[in-house]
């Protein structure tokens, strides 16, 4: 395959791709018998984006779920018709992206008085909770006195219908229906030039990465993966496309695990020779992240997720350590009204910063979260640099960061977020994201809608 024509960090260039690798770029290069050629027309040819954190399963059956949050769903009212018009999958109606600016606190009394008829389940847009109707309450025999921790109950034992980060315990007891296709989102993550991303769901265990094997090889998911997980998590056999990621820790400022656990956790990771990743949208939550990086030892493959609340005096802690924040900037655009109106406002000025961690030489990489986060990166990038809320607030506006840093957020090696970016250079894997128009004039819109083709792992994806 020879591309011609393409932009190639400013300079027009022709970029020959065999296999799966770029084996050359040059001023004019002449295609050989039989060469398919594809015509840049001048765009910008990227190295293919790489989305740092996203979970892809619960992405497919987002897919397939009701919305019940912002933008779509924003009152009570709406809720419950968007509920009664869904066509339930596995016996129970699911909805997720929940949000309490629609209804308050979603428990079963509230679902019950939107739909009584089937098993409702509704997901919290944070991901840590689910919420069901009395019908689910019944299916799930909550009632009946089944219970685990995390199951909420009021003072009088009756269950709320509200389960906090209990995905694991809810899955194996709702029916069973397989392995939801990833094809779909291969698809949309193919049409914004992503060319590889890293699985960041802390349940992550033999069985999902059988799955994820499964996906790849039947061309479901064309891009290339990094899965964390859990401790258990097995080692990928190696040329699959897949390989195993960073141990995923969830901290929870509402119920922390005792300090010296958590440091055992890190060093029995690190003795397995794992990176760890934990995850921190508090304040304290990051505090205790870092203290325990601290005392543990750090090492290459650490990293904190999110990082949503970082002060000045956290930030320069972390920059002696070797450790990586991986951030999601789209949060600013898709929940900064929110965040205005909720988040304390000594933790306003350092929510999901960008420039500040640059600045401290904090290694950052971007990741959507999707489906928690919209799984487009150009938006991300675009909130990095505008920092406006879909509402148009500006929320610190210090921590903007240029086009070509916003782009980098992405583009750095699927295991060193936040490490100096990929190139488009010979010898380099043929990941590729072409746009349909220069940098210079790409870089004032940051548009998923510009990507003309992907190339991963040298083969064209059909868009
Ligand atoms: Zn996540």
């Amino acid at each position: 395959m020879l591309i011609r024509n393409a932009e190639v960090e400013g300079r027009r260039c022709d970029v020959r791709i065999a296999c799966d690798e770029i084996t050359g770029l040059g001023d004019r290069l002449e295609p050989t018998a039989g060469e398919e050629v594809c015509d840049a027309a001048c765009g910008a040819l990227l190295p293919g984006l790489h989305d740092h954190h996203l979970h892809l399963n619960a992405w497919a059956a987002a897919l397939r779920s009701v919305r019940c949050g912002p933008p779509q769903v924003t009152g009570g009212d709406s809720l419950a018709r968007a509920l009664r018009a869904a066509r339930p999958r596995d016996g129970w109606v699911r909805g997720v992206g929940y949000h309490e600016s629609v209804a308050g606190a979603l428990d079963r009394d509230v679902l019950d008085g939107m739909l009584q008829a089937l098993p409702v389940r509704v997901q919290h847009r944070s991901g840590a909770l689910w919420s069901v109707n009395s019908a689910g309450a019944a299916a799930l025999g909550l009632d009946a006195g089944r219970d685990a921790p995390g199951v909420e109950r009021d003072a009088a034992g009756r269950a709320t219908g509200r389960l906090f980060r209990l995905d694991g315990w809810l899955r194996e007891r709702l029916p069973e229906t397989g392995r939801p296709s990833l094809s779909e989102v291969g698809r949309r993550l193919a049409a914004c030039g992503v060319t590889g991303v890293t699985d960041a769901t802390p349940g992550n265990g033999a069985t999902e990465l059988a799955g994820f094997s499964e996906a790849l090889a039947k061309g479901e998911l064309p891009q290339r993966l990094v899965v964390m997980g859990t401790r258990g998590l097995p080692e990928p056999p190696a040329g699959g496309g897949l390989s195993r990621g960073a141990v995923k820790l969830v901290l929870d400022e509402a119920c922390l695990p005792e300090f010296d656990a958590l440091v055992a956790c890190v060093k029995d990771a690190h003795d397995a020779d794992r990176g760890v990743a934990v995850h921190c949208v508090t304040r304290v939550e990051l505090v205790l992240a870092v203290a325990a990086f601290r005392l543990a030892g750090c090492r290459e493959g650490d990293r904190i997720e999110h990082a949503s609340v970082a002060p000045p005096e956290v930030v320069e802690g972390m920059a002696s350590l070797p450790l990586t924040v991986v951030t999601q900037p789209n949060f600013v655009a898709e929940r900064g009204d929110a965040y205005l109106a909720d988040v304390d406002a000594a933790d306003l000025p350092w929510l999901y910063r960008c420039r500040g961690f640059a600045d401290a030489q904090v290694p950052l990489g971007g990741g959507t979260d999707a489906p928690f986060g919209a799984g487009d990166p150009w938006a991300a990038m675009r909130a990095a640099v505008e920092r406006r809320s879909s509402g148009g607030q500006v929320l610190g506006p210090g921590e903007a960061l240029t086009p070509e840093r916003a782009l980098a957020l992405f583009t750095s090696r699927p295991e060193a977020p936040g490490g100096p970016p990929r190139r488009v250079a010979a010898g380099a894997r043929a990941d590729l994201c072409l746009l349909d128009a220069p940098w210079s004039r790409a870089r004032e819109e940051l548009s998923g809608a510009r990507v003309r083709a992907t190339w991963c792992s040298g083969a064209r994806v059909l868009i």
